[in-house]
């Protein structure tokens, strides 16, 4: 049973959270603990995610006396919602209370033929990104596989019948790759039938370029990839972007092929937020076209949010679609992203939480002593 000790957050209580434990590891807890045949594990799992039951009472399928037995070493804990927030475009944010202190953020985006549900992976995050709002808060910790879980299953309930998630994403606070031990367990649940049965093509986990860990998610989990490349070359992306003095692009284009080769023919798609003056230049799409045509790619363009503290400006309207139409007119599929939830500061790059930074140094700043070339191109 490695892996479910992690999961307790409170030493005086033992039982252990099903909340999350894909079906392999439930199946060993009901057999190791309840000498109980793997169908429990099955029937726990339709009750906890398809009919979002967290308590055993409720399980009336289930003899009694198991229910009493279950409830002795086991329970169902799901976060707490501490606010929530609806835009005007249907967009709705919740904070979720990790602990006394810390919040984090889920975000749910209604669309006339989908529900896109966008989930944090961290409280906070290490990766310094120069133009996010989630970089600004610092880093405490990793979400357990229960809090990213939990963040879909009150999603489910607060829902109710009004929308459904067909999709989710791992685009809200947090480095998911660098909480890689937490989040595969946590995308085994979204795609099982038994858990929230997505496609694996509608889980998609979103990485500013964790190369090492690239390579294992496409040997264990081939969910859809996205990565945060917001700029066309190695000087500039330095500084956007800090991890790339670590992993450059050449590197971090490398893991996105050999993923997709794993994958059978998908794309990944490309994020790239717009930013006034900095990687928004005519010059810059041409260099991405180079570097992305004849690839399995897509490239997401993202309008930047603006958050309190920023220096960066919103690329204006007309260099966006030119930035568009240079790529696409060099062979490069490529699309704008349309905005929602900013009027709750819910948009890409506005989550930000409550957070208490743990890190003394910041990524950027550790980095810092590699050589930093110039931004220019
Ligand atoms: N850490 C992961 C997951 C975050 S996904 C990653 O970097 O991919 C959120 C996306 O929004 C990323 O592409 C991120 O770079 C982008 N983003 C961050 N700040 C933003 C902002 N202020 N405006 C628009 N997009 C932003």
């Amino acid at each position: 049973m490695r892996g479910i000790q992690e999961e307790r957050t409170d030493v005086a209580d033992d039982r252990v959270n099903l909340l999350g434990l894909p079906r392999s590891e439930l199946e060993a807890f009901v057999a190791d603990r309840l000498e109980a045949k793997p169908f429990r594990a099955r029937q726990l799992m339709k009750w906890i995610y398809r009919r979002g039951a967290c308590d055993f009472a409720a399980m009336t399928d289930l003899a009694a006396d198991f229910r009493v037995r279950l409830a002795g070493v086991a329970k169902i804990s799901v976060p707490e919602i501490v606010t929530e927030q609806r835009s005007v475009d249907g967009t709705r944010k919740w904070m979720l209370r990790m602990d006394a202190v810390q919040g984090i953020e889920t975000v749910f985006i209604p669309e006339p033929d989908r529900g896109t549900l966008c989930i944090s992976s961290q409280v906070g995050c290490a990766m310094d990104c120069s133009f996010c709002a989630t970089a600004q808060q610092g880093f405490n910790r990793n979400l357990s596989v229960a809090e990213i879980v939990g963040q879909v299953w009150l999603a489910h309930r607060e829902l109710e019948a009004s929308a459904r998630i067909t999709n989710i994403v791992l685009m809200g606070m947090g480095e998911p790759l660098a909480n890689y031990r937490n989040v595969v367990p946590a995308m085994r649940v979204f795609t099982d039938d038994l858990g929230y049965d997505l496609s694996r093509r509608r889980v998609t986990l979103s990485t500013s370029g964790l190369v090492p860990q690239m390579y294992k998610l496409a040997e264990e989990c081939n969910v859809a990839l996205a990565v945060s490349l917001h700029a066309p070359n190695d000087a500039l992306r330095n500084e956007l972007v800090p991890i790339n003095r670590k992993h450059p692009i050449d590197e971090l284009l490398a893991a996105c092929w050999h993923y997709i080769d794993k994958q059978n023919g998908r794309s990944v798609t490309f994020e790239y937020v717009m930013l006034d003056g900095i990687n928004d230049k005519p010059e810059h799409a041409r260099q991405l076209a180079r570097l992305l045509r004849g690839r399995p790619a897509k490239l997401n363009l993202i309008p930047f949010n603006v958050f309190p503290g920023t220096r960066y400006r919103r690329s204006p309207a007309a260099a966006i679609l030119r930035f568009r139409d240079i790529l696409n007119e060099n062979g490069v599929i490529a699309t704008i992203r349309r905005t929602r939830g900013d009027d709750i500061d819910a948009a890409c790059g506005q989550l930000a939480g409550v957070v208490t930074d743990r890190t003394l140094v910041r990524l950027g700043s550790r980095l810092n002593t590699v050589a930093r070339p110039s931004a220019e191109v």
